[in-house]
């Protein structure tokens, strides 16, 4: 079906009335943009409306994806679904980042030397005249909703493309340039380079923010510099442009600049922090660089305080945790210990236990490495291991200062073991971590430190271990048919089989196809009694332990899992991969 003008289409489709668009032309017009619906001419009648487009789909009250589908069978363009289709390299090489970004196309494929360009508005001039520049070729267009083309270039082109395409082309002309430039002309140059390098350091972690990340790792390869997020405790490599690897020594200055670290220092690792206010959001990210063979890798970990000074309503615990667990920390004296590997939201606990009973009447001293969080009316003192501020060493010295509360970032010796229960037996409550996988682990590990059993037994008040699972996405969550033979193979209590219903998340664009939005923690808490004193004692094994433990009511991990994989909070595969018991327990160190 052929029609003369956009106009005529429009009048035929029942969008308007002639005289409507006539009005509607006559605003654009005036207006000053070149728009002129009535050119006789086929093609310049498709290129000269532009914004009027828009304006007669948002008259007609149709979906975008509907008025596309009515435009592609009026003017023979084809629909396509970006979602599923991967721009073909040749097509890909021949519109720029910016070209793509500025005039929102994406290349799709060339057919018979014609280039496919999906658009949303196959009716704009600009973007037509930009597109046929650019592809110094016949081009045409097929048609995809506005959503689906900035999720295609973030995915195909990569977070902040342009500024690094414009940049890398800047270098070129730079290097072409150079023997022309002098004076005044080269400093401008290189000052719009870091305003521009600055630019992509803050979308970078723009981005990281706005998806959850926790962390942002910039990685050089040999060829590339891989840009990776975790997010929800799952690393993801974030599509960067290829033209990145060029510009990789001033972006990793420009961090090291922000985060105050020496720039010259490219031999050795560096620690630094940076302070930034992102949509009202204090964020302040620890910083680490590491010299690797092709060049300094360097870590960002962000950390909002709204994130980590958390009270212990948020943390996901169920009332079977929280009632003994408000209790244990208001006791006056023993060791609390949290338990889990790295990444297991042990610091989360620490900090919002002490939060809860942070009050002007409790002197509270801690020793961390480092001091994540500074804490109002808290004595916080970093290690300084270079120094012979270890640990040990301070807690030894925090004994003369009439704390009531201590905090030890984490026992990894049997020193800080062996002054940290001293403390709790001279009438000191004690909170910190260790590395194990259980609960019952926990009084093991401290005997195998040389620490006494009897002091072991009587010091410890109680264990809580923990992990923390991907907490299922709201909007995607569907039923999941399991069947009998599976629940019982992963050890699902027998007796609960009958009626249990669980989920999981389909994957959708609130989650980022990921199906999982957030973390929740799940505990395991075994709370000290003489009849686990006496095991302690006898230096019984953890899993006899264990097991007087369960006795005694309490419940592992993954039971505590099970219950919020059945309320629909998480995943059976998501208990199953945070619960299962690794061989080596301690990892290399880190504070959550
Ligand atoms: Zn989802």
């Amino acid at each position: 079906m052929a029609y003369a003008s956009f106009k005529d289409f429009c009048v035929a489709a029942n969008l308007c009335t002639a005289d409507q668009f006539d009005d509607w032309r006559m605003g654009y017009t005036q207006n000053g943009s070149a728009e002129d619906g009535s050119a006789e001419d086929g093609n310049k009648i498709k290129n000269s409306v532009g914004s009027l487009f828009e304006l007669v789909r948002e008259k007609s009250e149709k979906s975008e994806k509907d008025f596309l589908s009515l435009i592609g069978q009026a003017f023979d363009w084809k629909p396509v679904d970006l979602s599923e289709v991967k721009p073909e390299p040749e097509a890909r090489l021949k519109i720029s980042s910016k070209v793509a970004s500025q005039h929102k196309v994406i290349p799709v494929s060339m057919e018979e030397g014609v280039l496919m360009v999906a658009t949303s508005n196959p009716f704009s001039t600009d973007l037509l005249n930009a597109v046929r520049f650019a592809a110094q070729g016949p081009v045409n267009f097929m048609l995809a909703p506005s959503e689906d083309i900035t999720k295609a270039y973030e995915k195909h082109y990569g977070v902040g493309a342009d500024t690094i395409d414009e940049l890398a082309q800047d270098q070129v002309d730079e290097e072409e340039d150079l023997a022309l430039m002098f004076g005044d002309e080269k400093e401008i140059a290189e000052g719009d380079q870091e305003a521009s390098i600055i630019r992509f350091v803050n979308q970078v972690i723009l981005q990281a923010q706005k998806s959850r990340a926790t962390d942002i790792h910039f990685e050089p390869q040999e060829d590339n510099l891989q840009i990776r997020h975790r997010i929800d405790g799952i690393l993801h490599v974030m599509p960067m442009p290829p033209a990145l690897n060029r510009l990789q020594a001033a972006l990793i200055s420009r961090i090291k600049v922000m985060s105050g670290m020496n720039i010259a220092e490219k031999r050795l690792p560096q620690d630094g922090r940076i302070n930034i206010k992102i949509k009202g959001a204090e964020i302040d990210i620890r910083v680490s660089t590491v010299p690797t063979v092709y060049g300094e890798s360097v870590s960002l970990r962000l950390l909002t305080r709204e994130s980590v000074l958390k009270g212990m309503d948020t943390l996901g615990m169920t009332k079977e945790i929280e009632e003994p667990i408000s209790n244990i920390i208001r006791k006056p004296h023993g060791i609390v210990l949290v338990t889990g590997p790295t990444g297991s939201g042990k610091s989360t606990s620490l900090y919002s236990f002490l939060n809860t009973i942070n009050d002007t009447d409790k002197r509270i001293m801690t020793v961390e490495d480092p001091v994540e969080y500074e804490m109002a009316g808290v004595n916080q003192v970093a290690v300084k291991n270079d120094i012979g501020r270890s640990f040990a060493h301070i807690l030894r010295h925090f004994l003369r200062q009439d704390p009531d509360v201590i905090m030890v970032g984490e026992i990894r010796d049997g020193e800080t073991a062996e002054i940290a229960i001293q403390a709790a037996n001279t009438g000191h409550l004690v909170f910190s971590t260790l590395h194990t996988n259980d609960a019952p682990s926990a009084f093991t590990r401290l005997i195998d430190m040389d620490c006494e059993p009897f002091l072991v037994a009587d010091a410890i008040e109680a264990v809580m271990a923990q992990r923390l699972v991907r907490t299922l996405c709201p909007e995607c969550r569907v039923e999941q048919v399991v069947s009998k033979e599976y629940l019982l193979s992963v050890e699902f209590p027998p007796t609960q089989v009958p009626g249990a219903k669980f989920w999981h998340g389909k994957g959708c664009d609130a989650c980022g196809e990921r199906g999982y939005q957030g973390r929740s923690g799940i505990y395991e808490l075994l709370q000290n009694s003489e009849a686990i004193q006496a095991q302690v004692i006898n230096r019984a094994p953890a899993s006899v332990i264990g097991q007087l433990a369960r006795s005694e009511g309490m419940k592992t991990l993954r039971e505590y899992g099970w219950g919020r994989a059945l309320a629909g909070v998480t995943s059976i595969e998501e208990v199953l991969r945070v619960t299962q018991i690794t061989e080596d327990a301690a990892e290399p160190v880190e504070n959550f």
